[in-house]
């Protein structure tokens, strides 16, 4: 169900739909395909520190 999870490109919302709800902006999942199940709690919010990262 993690995986269902995307996040608005404009808005930062997070959606379970293709487009953002609240500013109709790309939705897209915030994590690679090789995501590893097992550790995913670590590795996603060394993920989200990226993205936050690759925004400025
Ligand atoms: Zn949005």
């Amino acid at each position: 169900m993690v995986q269902l999870l995307r996040k608005c490109r404009n808005c930062d919302l997070y959606t379970m739909q293709d487009t953002c709800p609240k500013c109709g902006g790309d939705a897209v999942s915030p994590h690679p395909a090789k995501f590893s199940m097992d550790d995913k709690y670590r590795k996603y919010k060394i993920l989200m520190k990226r993205l936050a990262e690759n925004k400025e």
